[in-house]
């Protein structure tokens, strides 16, 4: 059944999702956001968050969350939990289904964020949250004089280590192989700091504990299987974006939205979060592999807002 025609749908339903609708309804436009059957993107799975400006003592995931939908919400964006089937990008207006349901709309926001790559082994889920994460400017601060591990061998298990020496006493970096791919100035900066140490061609088998992680079940080329007692571990073997069904869209080389930023004949910014697709714009974690942080998926959420409002002023 077709449900009319929107001036943006935005897909996805983490902050920059959010934060690009509420920024769209609040111009007026009218706004459709495809929020998925699981609502809230990554902070619906993390428990404090402490580096969100705004929240002196620090906000549940979930709870920051939900105050964005809510927020969104009141300016007259329609939000609905249902999945992403297709994606028409190609002609205008651009269709979109969902569940039974056929949208179009005039722009489209892609913020359908990333997944953190998980090692699937016993107990991670359990102790997600208490003791298991995957972001260290997050949690690092939890692990103050305690034991950690990173898993990982590419820059983002580097940047993990390296952040979490300031808080724990010991970080160990547990790698499958027996050389990183990360860069040379991150390996160098690791190597180079005293409070990490390696562990080589090694692979996690089973994460152990009873309310919050206590240990690892490691396997180890050399020795075979032992146990390390540890007080949390930091899962570091990177993320996938959710592109699955953008067919037409361009990606990067490692498998992220390509932005394509335009500019005037004076070399001015016009648009900053444009794809390959003139009126399809993205925002988020989908698009960046780098910074991957809930303020800065929030800040591209708003400057893809402001681009599609741009962009309906120019072709309307
Ligand atoms: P990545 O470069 O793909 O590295 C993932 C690492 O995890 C690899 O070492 C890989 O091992 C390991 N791994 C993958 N699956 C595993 C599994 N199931 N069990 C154990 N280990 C597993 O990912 P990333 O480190 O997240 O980096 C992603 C991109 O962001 C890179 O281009 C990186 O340069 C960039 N980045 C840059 C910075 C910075 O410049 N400061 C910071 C973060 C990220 P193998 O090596 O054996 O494949």
């Amino acid at each position: 059944m077709s449900q009319g025609l929107f001036d943006v749908i935005i897909l996805g339903s983490g902050p920059a999702a959010l934060t690009a609708g509420l920024y769209t309804s609040r111009a007026d436009l009218k706004t459709l956001i495809i929020a998925g059957t699981k609502w809230g993107g990554q902070l619906q799975l993390t428990t404090l968050v402490e580096n969100y400006p705004g929240f002196p003592q620090g906000i549940q995931g979930p709870d920051l969350m939900i105050n964005m939908r809510k927020q969104t919400e009141r300016f007259g964006a329609i939000i609905v939990d249902i999945q992403l089937k297709e994606v028409d990008v190609v002609n205008q207006p651009f269709t979109i289904k969902a569940g039974d349901q056929i949208y179009q709309g005039k722009t489209i926001i892609i913020a359908t964020g990333a997944d953190t790559q998980w090692l699937s082994v016993p107990g991670e889920k359990d102790f997600l949250g208490k003791g298991v994460s995957s972001c260290a400017p997050c949690d690092a601060f939890f692990y103050r004089n305690k034991r950690v591990i990173v898993i990982g061998g590419g820059d983002s298990a580097m940047e993990e280590a390296l952040v979490l020496t300031k808080f724990a006493t010991e970080v160990t970096i547990i790698h499958r192989r027996d050389s990183f791919r990360a860069s040379k100035i991150m390996q160098d900066r690791v190597i180079g700091n005293k409070k990490i140490k390696i562990l080589w061609n090694s692979t996690i088998k089973e994460i152990l504990g009873k309310d919050k992680v206590t240990g690892v079940k490691i396997e180890t080329k050399s020795k075979g299987m032992w146990e390390m007692p540890i007080d949390g571990i930091f899962v570091a073997i990177g993320h996938t974006p959710n592109t699955v069904l953008l067919k037409g869209i361009n990606l990067d080389s490692k498998g992220f939205v390509a932005r394509v930023e335009e500019r005037n004949k004076q070399g001015q910014l016009l648009y900053f979060t444009k794809t390959n697709r003139d009126g399809v714009f993205t925002a988020g974690d989908v698009h960046d592999y780098r910074y991957k942080q809930a303020v800065t998926a929030a800040g591209f959420g708003c400057m893809a807002a402001l681009d599609v409002e741009k962009w309906l002023e120019d072709h309307e």
